[in-house]
This record gives structure tokens, sequence and C-alpha cells, in this order.
């Protein structure tokens, strides 16, 4: 899968299927996007691959406090990916939106639903949280094991 942002300077490449794909329903997310939830595909960085001009890091406020890093174009603006602190620079939430077919990434949960917009309605059986989850019992076993070879490489168990 390839994106990149509106004027085209930016372009990406996505190795493989993203770990999870999260509907952020949060105020921060509604604010940044300007519209009622975030669409983030969580990707190892390694898997997402600049094939245009490197982005450039605009440090952002963030709900943590602690800010997160976003990826935006040079000449345009526009966001590609973040970082957020929790994570850390390893895992890049790549913005859907940018995808150039961005249906192949429907989210697979819904998170801070607690603060979604009454008039969003979410399809019958839709995965949805009122704020996080337990990514062990939410994540698939292939994403899960992508996680630990992410926390081995950062020294964590
Ligand atoms: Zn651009």
């Amino acid at each position: 899968m390839e994106g990149g942002c509106t004027c085209r300077h930016v372009r990406y490449r996505l190795n493989g299927r993203p770990m999870i794909v999260h509907a952020c329903h949060c105020t921060w997310c509604q604010r940044e996007t300007g519209t009622v939830h975030a669409l983030n595909a969580m990707y190892e960085a390694e898997r997402v691959e600049h094939i245009g001009a490197e982005p450039e890091i605009v440090v952002t406020p963030s709900a943590s406090g602690k800010g997160q890093r976003i990826a935006r174009c040079p000449v345009c603006k526009v966001a590609v990916w973040s970082n957020y602190p929790g994570f850390g620079p390893a895992v890049r939430f790549v913005r859907v939106g940018t995808m150039d077919d961005p249906g192949q990434c429907p989210p697979d949960i819904h998170i801070f639903t607690s603060t979604k917009q009454p008039w969003v309605t979410l399809p019958p059986g839709a995965k949805a949280v009122a704020e996080f989850y337990d990514v062990n019992e939410v994540w698939s076993d292939e994403a899960k094991a992508r996680r630990r070879v992410l926390r081995e490489k950062a020294g964590k168990k």
C-alpha cells in the first residue's frame, strides 16, 4: 500500500498490514483532524518507507502532556503519520485517509467513544471501548508477536 500528502511531495510505501487500526474519538483527535475521529493504522517505523521527500516533524501538545510528533509534508503541511510517547519513535500511526486506498484499512476498534459525537453511529458489531483497552485482549496473535519484537528492541520486557 502507498500513500502521501496532498501535493505528492511526501510519499510513503507500507510494508504489510498494520498491527491494528484505531478510530479514535477523543476530543484531541477531533480537533487535530477537524472532524469526528482520527483513523490511525499502527506500523513499525521500518515498515513505513519514504519514497518521496522526508516529512518534517512537528512537536504538538497531546492529552498526556508529553507531546506527539506529527510528520507533515514540508510543502503542503498535510500530516501523514505521528509518534505517540507511549509507543515511542519505533511505532508510526499512519493516517489512513492519506493512503491511496483508505478502504484497505477500516477500523479494528473504536476508542474513546465516551467523547464520540452523538450523531456518529457505529456499525452493529463494531468493537468499541469508552477509553482504551488491553492489547492482550484485542490484538491478533500476529500483531502481538510484532509488538514483542518492538519491545525487545526497545529493551523492555
Ligand atoms: Zn505536500
